[in-house]
């Protein structure tokens, strides 16, 4: 066609020429809409409603909810760990009825006074039925008693703030005074920047907690989940006697391509990893989901001293 689309001596394209490719062209797209895409088929369209199927993050099939819903949010076909909130990491991991919560009343406010704060804090509470994205308080794994503590993502990306904070600091506080092994669970994007350097106190804030709790000489298991990044895996995340990577996790501090722009050098395959953070020594053990509570068991009874029984 675009021999047919000749100049004229001055060099600009004759305005009926190209009114004529235009329109053929017109032409030809009905013609592969009649006779291509809408060509009748012997069975009709299924209506298949929303929320019936999901795709895979990692390989891109296809996997039945409910399918997904009772193998603990896990691909099928390629093993990928889905995200997962709080409640549920809660239901899979301690013994059912055990749980005690407590300052489940702290919530944020918005100091800085940043437009739109309480709306996001709002749909956050929708989404996850907190108040907070850190659910905390005193739970039984397969009867031994512990401090657990679970950041939701659901919840503003698990983002710290000071009430995120508070709720972890009064959590290790609880587990010092009544001498529990103490358990936390991450799954963060970091400080929360909607408040500013009053989020990155709390780093320094959660960390000097458990040093006193470190100081009386008890257990802190750090579970490091998808995705735990900034300023959480800069202070308590990574901070544990024991450091576990859960399957398909991102763990690290800045994005990859914020370290790639500041270093100006490629950087490894894998990086950030759940096995490259093994590899490199961040992380003590990656864990897959379903072995997770078997595992804290192990770890918890290993630390009274008593034999591990194979239940
Ligand atoms: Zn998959």
């Amino acid at each position: 066609m675009i021999q047919d689309l000749s100049l004229d001596s001055t060099h600009l394209w004759r305005l009926s020429d190209v009114n004529d490719f235009i329109s053929q062209r017109k032409e030809k797209l009905e013609d592969f809409k009649k006779n291509i895409r809408k060509r009748q088929t012997a069975t009709e369209p299924i209506d298949i409603p929303d929320g019936l199927f999901m795709k895979c993050d990692q390989c891109g099939g296809a996997i039945y909810e409910k399918s997904l819903e009772a193998n603990h949010s896990i691909c099928p076909y390629c093993d990928f760990h889905f995200r997962m909130g709080a409640e549920k990491r809660l239901y899979l991991t301690v013994d059912h009825g055990s749980f005690v919560e407590i300052d489940k009343e702290i919530r944020s406010r918005n100091p800085l006074n940043m437009p739109d704060y309480e709306n996001k804090i709002g749909i956050g509470i929708k989404l996850t039925k907190m108040n907070e994205a850190f659910l905390s308080g005193t739970a039984t794994i397969v009867g031994i008693e512990v401090a657990i503590g679970i950041l939701d993502s659901n919840f503003m990306m698990g983002s710290m703030g000071s009430a995120v904070g508070e709720k972890v600091t009064r959590l290790i506080e609880h587990a010092t005074k009544k001498k529990l092994p103490l358990i936390i669970f991450s799954a963060s994007g970091g400080a929360r920047m909607q408040e500013g350097i009053l989020s990155l106190m709390q780093m320094a804030k959660t960390s000097a907690a458990l040093h006193y709790f470190d100081q009386k000489r008890l257990l802190y298991i750090s579970v490091l989940t998808n995705p735990t990044t900034g300023g959480v895996a800069a202070s308590f995340a990574s901070l544990g006697d024991i450091n576990i990577a859960e399957k398909s996790s991102l763990i690290g501090f800045a994005g990859a391509r914020v370290i790639k722009q500041t270093i100006r050098q490629e950087l490894p395959i894998g990086f950030q990893t759940d096995q490259f953070q093994l590899d490199h020594g961040q992380v003590d053990l990656v864990v897959h989901r379903k072995d997770m509570r078997k595992t804290l068991y192990r770890l918890l009874v290993l630390h009274q001293g008593k034999k591990v029984s194979h239940e």
